[in-house]
This record gives structure tokens, C-alpha cells and sequence, in this order.
């Protein structure tokens, strides 16, 4: 018995290898130094772009597969952890305009939003010529008010700063351009009137301690209506033969 079972096993195992080794189709390979990706042919891809599933690769010339920051052509992609592109738009600038950033002015709540913005006399100058940059691929002027929203922007390589400015690209826009606050929900009035239980109408007796339907015949001699409730914080009980 035990014996047929290791022998099941072993097909098993037999089977999985063998539905492994002739499926070929392109895919991420592990390698002993890295990730690459395997084109259907059997080759590898290098130095290119790959789309696997709905996520955009870069790979570099030995093929493997990157992450973090890297320039291609005149701009900036990121590639997370996984080396999934998290800015296939690209961006004019890169990892250093990231750290160049600083940390975005608290927007005072107290100072009247008329007011006109102080002369930055100490903030740098807007580098012109990474502004052209930004306005040639579409980018436009961002005036942070999430610090947040900031944050995941630059990480994402979605908003740029030419020193002194931030930049959004057109993604961030439209991402932020679908933001829009739903409307309040139109709520009829609750009907106080329309849930209020239906008093019920229940029948009692000069001298019982019951109540009673309209038609029992313990009603012969005296017949007092009554709400139920009433009847029932009066202490009546159910009648058992009416059973109202
Ligand atoms: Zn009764």
C-alpha cells in the first residue's frame, strides 16, 4: 500500500516536470545573479522594454531586470521593487531632482487665501531650462496642498521640481482631475409617520384580564377596545380562544 502510493507520488511529480519543461512560453527566468526575460524563441531580452502582464520592464544590457532609477533616452522612469515602470510616461528629471526637493511648505491655514505669495528671495531660481523640459512633455505647474499626494507623486515619478516649482505630468493632472468630490447624496426626509407601527385595536371586558378579537365570545357581555399596547401595559394577556 505504501509502496503504491510513493509510486503515485512519483508520477505526480513526473507529470509536473514534464508539463514544465515543454511549455515554453516568454516569461521572467530566475537566474543565479538576477531576473531576466525570455522571449519566446528561447533568447533573452536586453536593453529594452518588456510588458508582461499589465506591468512595463526594463531590462538592462546583460538582461536582467531593473529597479529604481534609470534614464532612458532624455528621461527618467522608475522602476519599483518588482521592476514594475510605475512612470511609463517618463520623466525630464530623475533621482536627483528627487533629492534637491525640499520638504513642501506647510500651506498656512490661517493666511487669507488672497494673499499674494512672498517674493522668494531665498528659494532658488526656476531652472529655465529644465522648465522648457517639463512644459515640452507636457508637464504643467503644481501647487502642492497634499503633502501626501506630494510624496507619492516624486516617488512615483510623476511630479517633477525644477528648483524652485513643482511639475505635474499629464497622468498626475488627470488622476487629479478624477478626483472630484462626489456631491452630497439627496436624502428624501426620513417618514416618521411611515414606520410607526399600525396600533392595533384589541377588545377587553368590564371585569376580565384578557383582550380580545372584535368577534370572541367572551365579548357578550361587555366590550372595551383598547390599543394594544395600552391593553398590554395595562397587564391584559391574550385571550387563548380568540388568540388575538
Ligand atoms: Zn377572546
Amino acid at each position: 500500500m505504501k509502496k503504491r502510493i510513493v509510486t503515485l507520488l512519483t508520477t505526480a511529480l513526473l507529470l509536473s516536470f514534464a508539463f514544465s519543461s515543454t511549455v515554453s512560453a516568454a516569461g521572467f527566468v530566475q537566474d543565479t545573479a538576477g531576473v531576466k526575460f525570455q522571449n519566446d524563441d528561447g533568447s533573452f531580452a536586453a536593453n529594452t522594454w518588456v510588458q508582461a502582464g499589465t506591468g512595463i520592464y526594463h531590462l538592462d544590457a546583460a538582461g536582467f531586470v531593473q529597479t529604481g532609477w534609470i534614464q532612458v533616452g532624455e528621461l527618467w522612469y522608475y522602476l519599483d521593487e518588482t521592476g514594475v515602470c510605475t512612470n511609463p510616461e517618463g520623466s525630464p528629471v530623475g533621482p536627483n531632482a528627487e533629492a534637491a526637493t525640499p520638504a513642501p511648505a506647510a500651506p498656512s491655514q490661517t493666511a487669507p487665501p488672497q494673499a499674494a505669495p512672498a517674493p522668494a528671495q531665498t528659494a532658488p531660481a526656476p531652472d529655465a531650462a529644465i522648465a522648457a523640459v517639463f512644459e515640452a512633455a507636457g508637464w504643467t505647474l503644481y501647487a502642492p496642498t497634499d503633502a501626501t499626494l506630494l510624496q507619492n507623486g516624486i516617488a512615483s515619478g510623476l511630479i517633477g521640481f525644477d528648483g524652485a516649482r513643482y511639475w505635474a505630468s499629464p497622468v498626475f493632472t488627470a488622476a487629479l482631475a478624477g478626483q472630484t468630490v462626489p456631491a452630497p447624496q439627496q436624502q428624501e426626509a426620513p417618514q416618521v409617520t411611515a414606520d410607526k407601527p399600525q396600533e392595533k385595536t384589541v377588545y377587553i371586558t368590564a371585569t376580565g384580564n384578557k383582550y380580545h378579537r372584535a368577534s370572541c365570545r367572551y365579548l357578550e357581555k361587555s366590550k372595551i377596545s383598547i390599543d394594544l399596547s395600552d391593553a398590554l401595559a395595562a397587564g391584559y394577556g391574550a385571550c387563548k380562544v380568540c388568540r388575538p
